[in-house]
């Protein structure tokens, strides 16, 4: 794409660099803006030059730089850098866990010159379950893994469509915006509340996204993601999230089916009746040409009683595990080993993202008009079973 109207390009390297001439726009990894013609724009101001740390870990949660890439996040996500760590720690190195000084390594590769190496990142920490939402996250984009490597999380959020699912994500955990203001003061607002429209966000002129901060309590957290969209590799019409945290409140996140995200709150995993009022009854759903509005709907609340369904089976599991549990050590049962291990040792039951071709998030209904009711046979051979169907169990 020919930027026709921009003429200049510089990189910010310090706070100063951020202030904002007539005409300058932010760009970090450029992937939106350099699709279309910016009509408004005469300069770019590169912020990937500002050497934020990708990732940061410590006992508050995770700290993402508005500049990591998705590429970058994933491959955290996928732990590659964990087991790179626990190797280095055997062989004499440092690891870096939350509580024993945490590093946050990588930054992005404009600002060292080099791709970010998986061993440069945090290890994850092993009870951060919900880090498993990262990669049905990434895969609900439309965009592939070339765009990944390029775009940032920070670029998703302030582009705000509705269809970005980094977004997603961090509407799911709780995440907040640091916003650097031009001023030199710093705010934050949750993310839910940064997109004001599908594209516009709610930044002021001149505001920076810094970084996206997502609570341990969070992470900790069993969540689960499910996406639809009507072509099988099309953009998402609707993307669901829930979790569940150790105290048992239970959070739903619905984006993508609703101009800006979506949040409901529950003291405990809700019924499925009550969930599906509060679904269907929220207000900013729309049509377009990747959905009809009621149709998104419809969806949305198949989704979240997939998700309720799911988590509230997950949370059985685990009560009997505990039970079985407590049993054997009261000696009130003799529990085989192998009879314990059928409770617990299952790859659902052990926050493994589910990765078979349904588990890509394209659960397609091959039809604008095929009701949401279909969604949920598992019959209809155009469908993917429902039963991993895009969703990640963290
Ligand atoms: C093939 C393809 C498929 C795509 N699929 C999707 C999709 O499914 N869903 C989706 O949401 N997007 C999609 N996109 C759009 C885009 O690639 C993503 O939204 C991407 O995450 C944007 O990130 P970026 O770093 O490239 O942002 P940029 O293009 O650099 O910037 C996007 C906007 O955000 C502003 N901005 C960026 N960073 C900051 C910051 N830190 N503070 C303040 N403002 C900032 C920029 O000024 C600009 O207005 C797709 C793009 C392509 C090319």
């Amino acid at each position: 794409m020919d930027i026709t109207t921009v003429t200049s390009f510089r990189a910010a390297r310090s706070r100063a660099d951020l202030a904002l001439a007539p005409g300058e726009a932010f760009m970090a990894g450029g992937t939106w803006l350099m699709s279309e013609p910016q009509p408004s724009t005469t300069g770019f101001v590169d912020l990937t030059a500002m050497g934020w740390p990708d990732l940061e870990v410590d006992e508050a949660g995770l700290r993402i730089g508005a500049t990591c890439t998705i590429a970058t996040l994933l491959d955290w996500a996928r732990g590659a850098a964990g087991r790179r760590a626990a190797e280095g720690a055997a062989s004499g190195g440092t690891s870096a866990v939350p509580g024993e000084g945490t590093v946050a390594t990588s930054t992005h590769p404009a600002a060292t010159g080099r791709w970010a190496r998986a061993d440069a990142l945090p290890p994850v920490p092993e009870s951060w379950r919900a880090v498993a939402l990262v990669e049905p996250a990434a895969n609900a984009l439309l965009a592939s893994f070339k765009i990944w490597s390029t775009a940032t999380v920070g670029g998703n959020l302030c582009q705000s469509f509705a269809a970005g699912s980094m977004i997603s994500l961090a509407v799911a955990l709780d995440g907040v915006a640091v916003v650097w203001q031009p001023d030199g003061a710093e705010r934050r607002m949750p993310v839910a509340e940064l997109p004001a429209g599908n594209g516009a966000n709610a930044l002021a002129h001149g505001e920076v996204l810094r970084a996206i901060e997502i609570p341990a309590h969070a992470l900790r957290a069993e969540a689960l993601l499910q996406k639809i969209a009507l072509a099988e590799l099309g953009r998402s019409g609707a993307v669901v999230t829930g979790r569940v945290d150790d105290d048992g409140a239970a959070t739903f996140g619905v984006t993508a089916a609703t101009i800006t995200p979506r949040v409901l709150r529950f003291a405990a995993l809700p019924s499925a009746e009550e969930l599906r009022e509060r679904v269907e009854g929220l207000e900013g759903y729309y049509s377009d040409p990747l959905g009809a509005e009621d149709w998104r709907r419809g969806v949305s609340a198949v989704l979240a009683e997939r998700i309720r369904s799911q988590l509230q089976e997950s949370i059985a599991e685990r009560a009997d595990a505990a039970a079985v549990g407590d049993a054997a050590t009261t000696g009130a049962i003799a529990a085989s080993p192998a009879g314990a291990g059928d409770v617990s040792t299952s790859p659902a039951g052990t926050g493994n993202v589910s990765t078979g071709p349904a588990g890509t998030g394209g659960l397609s209904t091959g039809e604008a008009g095929a009701s949401p009711a279909d969604l949920g046979d598992g019959a209809d051979a155009a469908s993917p079973a429902p039963s991993d169907d895009g969703s990640a169990r963290a």
